[in-house]
């Protein structure tokens, strides 16, 4: 080899370089093409009949518990976006009813979640929340990831938890085989109503347990829970799934279902701009709807334990 030929291969390699190294970042953060025949059926209508099919009364309010808060740079969650830090909480919701609860996701423990690079954790807000599981009729969670399902796994009183967490096959993989055995199994298609008012909407692409959560309030408010279908606002208004770092190598999320998804948000969004769209991890808009009245900052003090045998009928 000359050295003539070596100066040439290093000058292709100074451009072909930076070219591949754009070409990775295009790829990681900011590729967002909608494939085609990205669709998700979520008929609002269909919804609402559904919610009506178990008889009484909805729920008067939910509370929000925020469990615990970091930052990370918006395009990380949000390919295309800046790269200005957004605030990201981890939160549980619990539905109230004078009689009866149901707590929704469950964060994750202390430990679990500063090693999964939480900054701050909100001690009172956990104790809060493990003393209301116990005293839920029902426990869903809107996917399996553990900053989702970790708060049951981590209880304390597992024995009396795990039989009031209502889970999916693949929801309830997660937890170790002596408490799987003890949930009450959920097997569904499409929709179903778990209690007056509340609609599992199966959305299978986050991850292949994931579920949004419809409430309609005694007021006549309504509600989706998003889980990580949409971490942020952000996802749904402008149709943009979560950077490829995160969806296909961390989370390995099926990206063009998540897509579709945020997709009908969006077209629910603009249709019937009265519902309230809960994204998964968006402190901001999270802290907006509590603003807004639409969700009571703390699990309030909660009467005596409800037998398990008044669980909602499923
Ligand atoms: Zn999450």
């Amino acid at each position: 080899m000359t050295m003539r030929s070596v100066w040439r291969g290093l000058a292709v390699l100074g451009i072909l370089m930076p070219l591949l190294a754009a070409a990775a970042v295009y790829w990681l953060f900011y590729d967002n093409r909608l494939p085609a025949g990205s669709r998700f059926p979520l008929d609002l209508a269909a919804i609402r009949t559904e919610a009506d099919t178990v008889p009484g009364a909805v729920p008067d309010r939910i509370e929000v518990e925020v469990l615990a808060f970091r930052q990370a740079p918006r395009i990380v969650m949000q390919a295309g976006a800046d790269w200005a830090p957004v605030d990201l909480i981890y939160a549980s919701y619990r539905l109230v009813w004078p009689d009866r609860s149901i707590v929704v996701d469950s964060g994750q423990d202390e430990k679990s979640a500063h090693a999964a690079g939480v900054a701050v954790f909100e001690r009172p807000a956990w104790r809060r929340l493990q003393a209301a599981l116990p005293l839920a009729d029902a426990i869903i969670v809107t996917h399996e990831h553990p900053d989702h399902i970790g708060g049951i796994i981590a209880s304390p009183a597992l024995a009396t938890v795990a039989p009031r967490a209502l889970l999916l096959p693949e929801q309830a993989a997660l937890l170790p085989a002596r408490w799987r055995r003890m949930v009450q199994p959920l097997r569904y298609a499409s929709l179903k109503a778990i209690a007056p008012g509340v609609v599992l909407i199966r959305a299978r692409g986050h991850t292949p347990g994931s579920q949004m959560i419809y409430v309609r309030r005694a007021d006549g408010h309504e509600y989706i829970f998003m889980g990580d279908t949409a971490s942020l606002a952000g996802n749904v208004v402008e149709v943009r799934a979560r950077s490829r770092l995160v969806g296909d190598h961390l989370a390995k999320e099926d990206r063009s279902a998540v897509l579709g998804q945020l997709w009908a948000l969006q077209q629910l969004a603009i249709a019937d701009p009265q519902l309230t769209l809960v994204p998964g991890h968006d402190g901001t808009e999270i802290g907006k709807i509590i603003t807004a009245g639409w969700l009571t900052a703390h699990f309030q003090p909660q009467p005596a334990p409800q037998p398990i045998t008044d669980a909602p009928p499923v």
